[in-house]
């Protein structure tokens, strides 16, 4: 596999200081990287049907709907609160301090339907497990979750040992 590290870049003390944020900005600048990172992704589901690919916001829609394009599958947004114009299901998860809340349009995923769970990073899990809960209750099947790379120190694999869980990169 080509070496997506290359692409992503540290960024020490954004937002907050004392954090190192991974950057994909680069990657997605370099359109034969982009699409060797499509390819990656797309060799972990050789095979299997997918009918959606649910992207979390925001930068997990980037490759989410480059890879529903290549599956022939739908693309499902899953939004921060307020953002989604029709009627909305919620789920709610806790962060270190407080509480963050994800959306989805509540006709997005039909019952039955086989679902990819997509975003950049994983981190402590809480934002895509949450997302799953989400597609579980609409009635679809996590047949995946794949992300661009996992912050295993933080270990979020954990709170998804239940579903496949894909990562190009750990860190
Ligand atoms: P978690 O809920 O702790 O797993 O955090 C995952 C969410 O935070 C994802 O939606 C990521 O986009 C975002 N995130 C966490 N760390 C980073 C980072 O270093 N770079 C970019 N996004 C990050």
């Amino acid at each position: 596999m080509f070496n997506i590290e290359a692409y992503i870049r540290d960024i020490h003390d954004f937002p907050k200081k004392g954090i190192v944020y991974k950057d994909i900005t680069p990657l997605l600048q370099d359109a034969t990287a982009t699409r060797e990172t499509v390819a990656a992704f797309l060799s972990f589901l050789e095979g299997e049907k997918i009918d959606k690919v649910v992207g979390i916001e925001s930068r997990g829609f980037f490759f989410a709907t480059l890879l529903a394009q290549e599956l022939n599958a739908g693309f499902v947004p899953i939004r921060k609160p307020g953002k989604l114009p029709y009627d909305t299901y919620r789920e709610s998860y806790s962060l270190e301090y407080g509480e963050d809340t994800l959306e989805v349009h509540s006709d997005a995923i039909q019952k039955g339907e086989k679902i990819l769970v997509h975003d950049d990073v994983l981190a402590t899990g809480g934002t895509a497990a949450a997302a799953c809960k989400l597609v579980e209750k609409m009635g679809g099947e996590i047949v995946q979750c794949s992300f661009l790379m996992d912050l295993s120190f933080l270990k979020g694999k954990e709170k998804l040992d239940s579903y496949k869980v894909v990562s190009l990169v750990s860190y």
